[in-house]
Parts: C-alpha cells; sequence; structure tokens
C-alpha cells in the first residue's frame, strides 16, 4: 500500500505563529543576520539598485550563489540599466550569460529590460508589474519588491519554505502553500523587509539545511516546531546521505545545450557556424534535436543551410515555414529544457 501522504496543517490565508512570537522571531534572526549574514556583492546595502537587483535574483534562481557573486558585478558593469541591455543585441546578452547556465533566462531577461524600457524605463514597484515580466515568477517579483522597494512582503523560495516550514510546524509539507505564504507576509519586518527577506535566505543556506540542520546555532530555535519535538525524531539527524550516482553531466541533453551554446559564444558575431554531426558522446542526430529546440526558444537562429548564430547576431535568411529558419526535426510538443 502506498504511504499516506502527510496532513497538510494551516488555514489558508491565516498565519499560524503568534505576534508576540513573530516579533521575537524577527528580533532574534535579524540580530544573527547581523552578525553572521553573507556578504554578497549584489547586496546593495543602502543604496537599492532596483535593476541591479533583479538581474542578481534572475541569476539566483538556478545558479549557486557563489557564482552569481562572482559574475554579477562584470554583467552589470556590461548592462547597468534596463535601457543598455534593451538596445543590445540577444546575442550580447547571452554572451555575457557565460557560466552561468540555463541560457534561456539570459533571453527573459532581455525580454524583461525591453518591457521595461517599453513602459517608461523603470523597474515596476508593484508584485504585479515584476511578475509580468518574462522571467519573474512570484519568488522573485516578492524577492525584489521587498529588497528593491522595501515592500513588506515575504518571498517564499525551497529553502524559506523549509525554514518556515519547520518552524511553524515542524515540516513544510504538512503546511499548505496558502498557508505558508500568509505565514512568510506576516512574520516580514515591516521596517526592514530587504533584510528580513536577505536572513531568511541565509538562515535556510546556512543553518537549516535540508539533513543535519544545525538547530543548535539557530537563532530561531525558541519558536521552532521541528527543533522541539528533537531533530533525530523527525529522521534528519544522522549523517548525510550518500549521493546517488548519476548519469554523468557530459551525457546530459543539458551539457550538450549549453557547449553548442558555447561554440557560438566563441565564434564571430556575424559568422554562422556549421554544427552539424556528433559532439561528445551525442550522435549527430540528438546535436540536430538539441539545435532545433534551441532555435525554437529563441535562444539561436539557423539558416538556410543549417548555420547557427546567437539570435540576433545578424540577418539570417528563414527556412519557408519555420519561425527562426531552423530545421523542424523535432517533434512537436517536445519538452523544452531550460539552458
Ligand atoms: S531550529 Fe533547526 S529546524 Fe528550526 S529553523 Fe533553526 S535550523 Fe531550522
Amino acid at each position: 500500500m502506498p504511504p499516506r501522504p502527510p496532513r497538510v496543517l494551516g488555514d489558508p490565508g491565516r498565519p499560524a505563529l503568534r505576534a508576540l512570537d513573530r516579533r521575537a522571531l524577527r528580533t532574534a534572526v535579524l540580530g544573527w543576520f547581523a552578525a553572521h549574514g553573507r556578504e554578497l556583492a549584489f547586496r546593495t546595502g543602502g543604496r537599492p539598485d532596483p535593476w541591479g537587483i533583479l538581474v542578481a535574483e534572475v541569476m539566483a534562481q538556478q545558479t549557486q550563489i557563489a557564482r552569481v557573486e562572482e559574475r554579477w558585478p562584470a554583467f552589470v558593469a556590461a548592462f547597468p540599466t534596463p535601457e543598455a541591455m534593451a538596445a543590445a543585441s540577444p546575442a550580447d546578452v547571452i554572451r555575457a550569460w557565460r557560466g552561468l547556465g540555463y541560457n534561456r533566462r539570459a533571453l527573459a531577461l532581455h525580454r524583461a529590460a525591453t518591457a521595461i524600457v517599453a513602459s517608461g524605463g523603470a523597474v515596476p514597484r508593484d508584485l504585479a508589474g515584476l511578475g509580468a515580466l518574462p522571467g519573474v515568477g512570484p519568488y522573485t517579483a516578492r524577492a525584489v519588491a521587498s529588497v528593491a522597494f522595501g515592500q513588506p512582503v515575504g518571498a517564499v523560495d525551497v529553502n524559506v519554505r523549509r525554514v518556515l516550514g519547520r518552524i511553524v510546524v515542524g515540516d513544510p509539507a504538512r503546511i499548505s502553500p496558502a498557508a505558508l505564504q500568509a505565514e512568510a507576509d506576516a512574520v516580514v519586518d515591516p521596517r526592514r523587509p530587504g533584510t528580513w527577506t536577505h536572513a531568511l535566505m541565509d538562515l535556510g543556506a546556512t543553518l537549516c539545511r535540508p539533513v543535519r540542520p544545525a538547530c543548535g546555532s539557530c537563532p530561531a530555535r525558541p519558536w521552532c516546531t521541528f527543533a522541539a519535538r528533537g531533530v533525530d525524531a523527525a529522521g534528519l539527524g544522522g549523517p548525510a546521505p550518500r549521493p546517488r550516482r548519476a548519469t554523468p553531466f557530459e551525457g546530459t541533453s543539458r551539457w550538450l545545450r549549453g557547449r553548442l551554446v558555447d561554440r557560438l559564444r566563441e565564434a564571430p558575431a556575424d559568422a554562422a557556424v556549421d554544427l552539424a554531426g556528433p559532439h561528445g558522446g551525442h550522435s549527430a542526430e540528438a546535436v540536430e534535436r538539441a539545435l532545433s529546440a534551441l532555435a525554437r526558444e529563441g535562444l539561436i537562429e539557423l539558416d538556410a543551410r543549417g548555420g547557427a548564430r546567437l539570435a540576433g547576431s545578424g540577418a539570417v535568411p528563414a527556412v519557408p515555414g519555420s519561425p527562426v529558419g531552423h530545421r523542424a526535426t523535432t517533434a512537436p510538443g517536445a519538452p523544452a529544457e531550460l539552458r
């Protein structure tokens, strides 16, 4: 018999912590953050730059923070404003995105910059406006709203969900998304919402890890349901599980797509590159499918002879019946990957 799913607690839309507890929790966590928070290049402190913060949050969606910190300064120096990015070609942005992975985010950021410029040039302040930008989901919209504009909204990603879920009910699987979001919104420090957002992120990244959380060092421990029950009782106090043997990265379509885009990054701006044929351990057919998918997603353009360029690199004569001039060999509806 399949295991019964955990009972979900929480009245959707109603926070669970008492107001008194929330205030004390804020004070403790913000005090911890002041002493132990990570100093990251894109945390602009008292000089909030909404565009730079939006760029950092889009980067951090699927890239490790250490890599974001390394790449963000040069990227925002190249595109310091939405206008600067909108004036560049998608190919320029994809080139500058090198090393961050999941290249579709570069394209989405270029589209977001274009949309921002079209509506006056300022990054939207409200959740609806932020959420309407390409590549910006509910978490990113709330993170930007709180960090860049000081709005008292709770940004819930997988780490914050784990932290607050453990505090409120002991297990994030036992609280509904709506109830968790209500708690996240209620617990925000209204005077320092951006600092609170960073503090919860850091707590989730450094102490409240998925396994072996460091409850003994955690400022939230006095209010934490998970810690009160005992870590071992929850089955997370033992040694970290051994990593499972996975398919070598070089064997994945993600690797192939990344290498194909890298080949185009290295090519002269207006040169078409013939990428046909096997690549690494991938067959010629797999390469052709990957190129078709990249073209369909708007990252590259293929000319009538199959030559490839990054999107917006130059005029490409289209293949009749194909929106971007690529040879449509991939079945309609095939899953698109984020790279
Ligand atoms: S006390 Fe432990 S489980 Fe609770 S928030 Fe802190 S690290 Fe996470």
